[in-house]
């Protein structure tokens, strides 16, 4: 089975790097005998990437790439990247070469053997700043709780078959969580390890604040657990009320004076974190449930170039 690989390739401000993957990748796949068409999706940069995509699709012609109206964000470049792949299987793989392009063969020797989901799995990550590991260190630690996937070293790394592409992308969903639902939507999977390497040229894309907007949007994608945590805490605080009520009754019936000021004011408090706490949490699903019912699409697409 020889089937045409799609590598789908996220680029936000990468004029530096375009160039240089786009001949990595080629030279690698034609090494290893496999037919393949590059995807450049450009998630509408602010520099010279999509110039460099079309040059660099005038000169190879297994380079096409996608033009976004405005920055939507990687999640929605990889849907685009997905929606108009023509391979039998698509490798989406980030355009820094943080990911070694490498493994894009050991995924596809995987998928001839009839694996339909092949991750890859960081065994490292690379460097990263100390605040900026924490962040994303506890982001896992959540969301792999919250959703029941293990999270810790997934990446966006990986290959899928032409039937799990399908039914992801048959999801009506539009805050999607790419990392996750691949796993999510099952098949037959295998793992590849990688280490993560340095960034060639370019930064990183993801300041703290985007990191933290991502983790919570990812999470409420994936659980209600928030919610139910709510409904808890509520419960919790009206078992205290109900004690303590019982506890200054049987005081006031045994004829103390109960002094109750202080126990008021903390009482009030309590409630009134809780239930905004409580709000604040509805509040951002019901957000959420706003931001799907719009149905506005994941992308817009200005501009495409090459065979696409
Ligand atoms: N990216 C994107 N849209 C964005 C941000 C990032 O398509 O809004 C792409 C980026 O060009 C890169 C990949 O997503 O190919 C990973 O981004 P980055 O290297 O900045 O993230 P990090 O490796 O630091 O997690
Ligand atoms: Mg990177």
């Amino acid at each position: 089975m020889q089937g045409l690989l799609s590598v789908i390739i996220p680029s936000y401000n990468e004029e530096a790097m375009i160039e240089k993957t786009a001949s990595v990748i080629s030279s690698i796949l034609q090494e290893a005998d496999i037919p393949n068409e590059l995807l450049f999706v450009d998630d509408g940069s602010k520099d010279g990437t999509w110039e460099k995509i079309t040059a660099a699709a005038g000169e190879r012609h297994n380079v096409c790439g996608i033009h976004f109206s405005r920055n939507f964000g990687k999640e929605s470049a990889i849907a685009a990247g997905l929606s108009r792949s023509k391979g039998e299987c698509c490798v989406v793989i980030d355009c820094d070469l943080q990911h070694p392009p490498e493994k894009i063969v050991e995924m596809y020797r995987l998928w001839q053997q009839g694996f339909e989901v092949i991750e890859g799995q960081k065994s490292s990550r690379g460097q990263e700043s100390g605040l900026h590991a924490f962040a994303a260190n506890s982001f896992y630690a959540l969301i792999g709780k919250a959703s029941g996937i293990d999270m810790a070293n997934a990446s966006d790394f990986k290959l899928l078959d032409r039937k799990a592409v399908d039914a992801l992308l048959g999801m009506p969903e539009r805050g999607a969580f790419f990392r996750a639902l691949s796993s999510w939507v099952g098949f037959r999977t295998a793992t590849v390890y990688f280490d993560v390497r340095e960034r060639e040229a370019g930064e990183s894309k993801w300041s703290t604040k985007s990191l933290i907007r991502y983790a919570l949007n990812n999470i409420s994608a994936f659980s209600n657990a928030p919610m139910q945590f709510v409904t808890v805490l509520g419960v919790l605080l009206l078992a205290v009320c109900g004690v303590w009520g019982i506890v200054s009754l049987i005081r006031l019936i045994a004829g103390y004076a109960v002094g109750m000021g202080t126990g008021l004011a903390l009482l009030m408090l309590l409630i009134g974190g809780g239930c905004m706490l409580g709000i604040g949490i509805l509040g951002f699903y019901v957000g959420r449930i706003y931001d799907e019912i719009k149905a506005r699409p994941r992308f817009i697409i200005a501009e495409t170039c090459g065979d696409l």
